[in-house]
Parts: structure tokens; sequence; C-alpha cells
């Protein structure tokens, strides 16, 4: 099986930016959701917490308990699946009727739907919800957002944030009338981070630029981020094929001229993804793929014991026609990670 090295002074490097922008280490949760986006949660999880970030967000409960040590504050975006009370767990509400399934006692953020239409309450049902919240004996910790197009270049995050803004204005009345304690507000992933001139929200979620990555569309410029994981394979054998004969399966590729190939052990078993017949893919030192790649390994005009497959992931996602994200999240929780 290959192995995935994480860099750990390009996580640092991201996360001093993003600590910088948001204002304050403090307003920083890093975003460990399905397997930090291929990254492995207990290695970035023990990065992030010795570089000093103290609040984490998840999918799942089970993601949360792995991690629960590591920091004082975890929001759980997608599961009201509780039965056990943790000072350190907030479960995130997305609907009306989930109020009522949450034990007493539970940190809560309301997800507010202020236009991505995806998940969350309605502004329409703000009221009600905090009501249901207060009657439950939850804790309101959070009131949170999530915008639809902030990777655009488009009038469209302003006019979300306006709402957000009212959504703010209105949480905060019906919480004084209730006596209740105003909740931290916050509406920002990455890509939005970088949009505000001075970020002045409670808390950022910030995934793919803690990656090195952030897929803007512009016209500021982004900071510079330095891509985290490399992913290496290990070479299993050498051969010397000659000029015509046809490697892997389809006998796709035709060699041309004699040459030394070796095949290393990384295939789609590992979530490493076939690539298109009708493309090329050449890993940083220029070693090429040749033909299909298999389930369990490939095959490359390389004969070094180990081979860089890439150490940024943007050529590849490029490749495939998609984003950094679903390269990274797709490859197996079960490669080795080592942390350089
Ligand atoms: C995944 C996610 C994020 C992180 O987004 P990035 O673009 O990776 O920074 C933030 N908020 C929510 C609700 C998410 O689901």
């Amino acid at each position: 099986m290959a192995k995935i090295v994480l860099n750990k002074s390009n996580y640092f490097h991201n996360l001093k930016i993003i600590s910088e922008k948001a204002g304050s280490i403090d307003k920083v949760a890093v975003v460990l959701k399905d397997n930090a986006y291929g990254h492995g949660i207990l290695e970035i999880a023990s990065l992030a917490k010795e570089f000093g970030i103290t609040s984490a967000v998840v999918r799942t409960v089970q993601e949360a308990e792995q991690i629960e040590t590591f920091f004082s504050q975890i929001l759980i975006l997608a599961d009201t699946n509780i039965s056990t009370y943790s000072h350190t767990f907030h479960i995130v509400i997305n609907s009306l009727d989930e109020i009522q399934r949450l034990p007493e006692n539970t940190n809560v953020h309301l997800k507010v739907d202020s236009g991505m239409h995806r998940n969350g309450i309605t502004i329409n049902s703000l009221e009600e919800a905090i009501y249901g919240i207060y009657k439950k004996k939850l804790n309101l910790t959070g009131i949170l957002t999530h915008y639809r197009s902030s990777d655009e270049l488009s009038c469209e995050f302003f006019w979300q944030r306006s709402v957000f803004r009212q959504i703010k204005y209105e949480t905060k009345m019906i919480c004084e009338k209730l006596f209740l304690p105003i909740p931290k507000f916050h509406s920002a992933n990455s890509s939005a981070l970088f949009k505000f001139k001075n970020f002045d929200e409670d808390l950022v979620r910030v995934g793919i630029a803690s990656y090195g990555y952030i897929e803007t569309n512009t016209i500021f410029k982004n900071p510079y981020f330095k891509p985290v994981m490399s992913l290496w394979a290990k070479k299993i054998t050498t051969r010397n094929i000659k000029k015509n004969q046809k490697i892997g399966y389809g006998g796709l590729f035709l060699v041309k001229k004699d040459m030394k190939i070796s095949t290393y052990n990384l295939g789609y078993g590992d979530g490493f993804l076939r690539i298109d017949d009708t493309k090329k893919y050449t890993t940083t030192k220029g070693y090429e793929i040749l033909g299909k790649v298999s389930m369990d390994n490939i095959s490359v005009n390389s004969t070094d014991d180990e081979i860089c497959i890439f150490d940024d992931v943007r050529e590849l996602a490029k490749l495939h026609n998609t984003i950094t994200y679903e390269i990274t999240t797709a490859l197996s929780p079960n490669i080795p990670k080592e942390i350089r």
C-alpha cells in the first residue's frame, strides 16, 4: 500500500495565515470531517492541537469521539443521534424536529438557511426554534449559516451576508427577551473568510485552505497556501519492455521504444481514481502513469524505489475535471500516514 506524507511546516504555515486573517487563533475551527479530507483525522487533529487550535468541526459523533481530548469545542455538523452528554460537543440543529430529539443540557448551534436552501431552519422559524431550544433546556451556544457561492465572483455572497446580519439582529432580540446569553455567530468557510475585509465574526470553519488550497475566483489576491499532503508509492517490480509491447488492462499503452518500467503499490483500491484513457498524468518528477490504473497497482516509466505521485493535487483535479476536495477525500483511510 502507498503512503501519505503530511508536511507539518506547510500545515502550520496555512494555520498561521488563517489565524491572522481571523484575528485570533481562538476563532479558528479546523474542519476535520471525512477523515480530515483524506489527510487522517487523528494526525491532523494532533497537529492542530500542537499549533494551538482549540476548536474543530466534524460530521458525526463517531468522528467527534475520536478527537474529543484534542479540543475544547467540537462542532458536529450532521448527526443528532446523541445519547451521552459531552461538554465539548456542540450539535448543529438543521431542522425544527431535531430539537425534540436531543437530551437536556446538550450544547447546540442552530443552522439558519440564508439562501443556500440545503440545510437549516428558515428565518421565519427563528423565534419558534430558539423558544423550542429554551423549553427543551438545551444550551444555545451558536448560530450559523453557510454560503452557496463563497467561491465565486458574484454579489450573492454579499446578499447572503446581509441576510445573516438580519438573522443576528433577530437572534439578539429573541435572546434578550428570554434572558438567554447571546450565542456565537459564524458563517464563513475558507473562501468566505478571505472575502471579508475585516473579519468580525466569532468563529470561522476552515477546511480546504488549511490543507493548502483555496478555490476562489476573486479579483483580490488570495494568500499563498501550501499543500499539506503528498502521496507516495513503493516499487513492486521492474521489467524491460520491448518496442510494440502493450502494458496493463486492455493493452492500452503501446510501447514506442524499448524501455524499463516498474509497477508501484497504488491503485483505485486505495481511492486513487482511474485516469481517463484520453489523458496523461505525469508526476512531479516527470514520470508518467502508463495505461490503466489497476486496483492495486500502476505502471510507471521509472525504476526509483519510491515515487511521489503528487505533492500538489491541483493538476490531478484538473485532469479528473473535479475539485481538490474530491481527490484527497477519496483516498482510503487505510493508507498509512507519516508526518514530516
Ligand atoms: C465542509 C464545511 C466547511 C469547510 O469548507 P471549506 O471550503 O473546506 O473551508 C465549512 N462549513 C460547513 C458547514 C461545511 O460543511
